[in-house]
C-alpha cells in the first residue's frame, strides 16, 4: 500500500497570484476574509475521512488568524510555510525572501507550537533563476522544499527536474525536495494531482495518474489543494479571462471530488513522504532524467 501526501496551501482567494495587482497588499485586511471558515471546512472532510495532512500556511493569515494555525496542529495535522507575503520569489531579493520565510516560520512555530520543518513557495516559483531560495532555505532551519514543479508552465517550473522526492544537495547542506506529482508520457511530464488540475479536468484523470505513479513507479505522488477551491460563494475579482478561467471554473465541484479522493487513495502529512526519502541514494537516479543541480 502506498501513502501519499495530502497537502493545502492555506491562503485566502484575494492571495492568488493570478490577482497580483489588482488587490494591493495594504488592502488586504479591508477585504473580506474566508480563509478560516474554508479550512474549516478542509479540517471537516478530513476528519470525516480520518485523514492527516500537511497545511503550508501563509505567515499573514498565522499572524491574523493564530487560533486556526493552533487548530490545525490540534487535529493532528502538519504546519507548514508558504512564506509571508506571497511574493513570488524571482520576485524577491534573497535578503527580502530570507525576511519573509523567517517571519512566516516564527509566526507559524508560535502559533502551531510546534516545530516547522516544510516549505512550499507561492505558486511553485522556485524555478533556474531562484534556486538561491533553497540556500535561504536551508540556512532558516528549513529541512524540506516542495515548490519545484517538473513542467512547463508559464509562471513556473523546471521541467527536467526529479519527478519524485529527492535529496537536493546545495553548498549550504541540504534538503529533501518534494515535486507535486506528474506523470510522464512520451517525453512530457503532466501534472496530475491538485490545484486547478483537479478542479478544471475531469476528476479521472487525478485518478488515473496517481494509480499509475503508485502502481507502475511504486511512488507516493503528492496532492495540493487552497481552501478557496471549495469556496464557490467567493467575492469575484475581476482577473484576466486566463485567470478567471483557472480560478473558478468547478469551485463547486472540488469538495466532492476531494471526498472521492481520501475514498480512493491513502494519505498522510507530507512529513512522512520525506520521511521515507533514502538520504544515501543520489538525487534524481531514478528518474531517468538529465540532473540539473
Ligand atoms: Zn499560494
Amino acid at each position: 500500500m502506498i501513502v501519499n501526501a495530502m497537502s493545502i496551501d492555506v491562503e485566502d482567494y484575494f492571495h492568488v497570484s493570478v490577482f497580483d495587482g489588482l488587490v494591493p497588499r495594504d488592502r488586504w485586511k479591508t477585504l473580506e476574509s474566508r480563509v478560516c471558515a474554508n479550512t474549516e471546512r478542509l479540517l471537516r472532510v478530513f476528519d470525516d475521512a480520518g485523514v492527516t495532512a500537511t497545511f503550508f500556511v501563509l505567515g499573514w493569515v498565522a499572524e491574523q488568524y493564530p487560533a486556526l494555525v493552533a487548530r490545525i496542529a490540534a487535529m493532528g495535522h502538519e504546519v507548514a510555510s508558504h512564506g509571508y507575503s506571497h511574493r513570488l520569489i524571482y520576485d524577491q531579493t534573497p535578503a527580502a525572501f530570507r525576511q519573509d520565510v523567517r517571519r512566516a516560520k516564527a509566526l507559524l512555530e508560535s502559533a502551531a507550537g510546534c516545530r516547522v520543518d516544510g516549505f512550499r513557495a507561492p505558486s511553485y516559483s522556485i524555478t533556474p533563476s531562484t534556486l538561491w531560495a533553497l540556500d535561504v532555505l536551508i540556512e532558516e532551519g528549513y529541512r524540506y522544499d516542495a515548490s519545484i514543479f517538473p513542467i512547463r508552465h508559464d509562471r513556473y517550473g523546471i521541467p527536467l527536474s526529479p519527478r519524485h522526492s529527492y535529496v537536493l544537495p546545495r553548498d549550504s547542506g541540504s534538503l529533501v525536495e518534494v515535486p507535486a506529482s506528474t506523470v510522464r508520457l512520451g517525453s512530457l511530464n503532466l501534472p496530475v494531482a491538485g490545484g486547478g488540475y483537479f478542479r478544471l479536468l475531469p476528476y479521472s484523470w487525478t485518478r488515473w495518474g496517481i494509480a499509475r505513479i503508485n502502481a507502475r513507479e511504486r511512488r507516493p505522488a503528492v496532492f495540493y489543494l487552497h481552501p478557496w477551491e471549495v469556496d464557490p460563494g467567493q467575492p469575484r475579482l475581476q482577473a484576466g479571462l486566463l485567470g478567471r478561467f483557472r480560478h473558478y471554473r468547478n469551485l463547486d465541484k472540488t469538495e466532492t471530488r476531494l471526498r472521492q479522493l481520501l475514498d480512493d487513495f491513502h494519505f498522510a502529512p507530507v512529513r512522512q513522504v520525506v520521511a521515507g526519502v533514502d538520504t544515501a541514494a543520489p538525487a534524481g537516479s531514478d528518474t531517468g532524467l538529465p540532473y540539473l543541480w
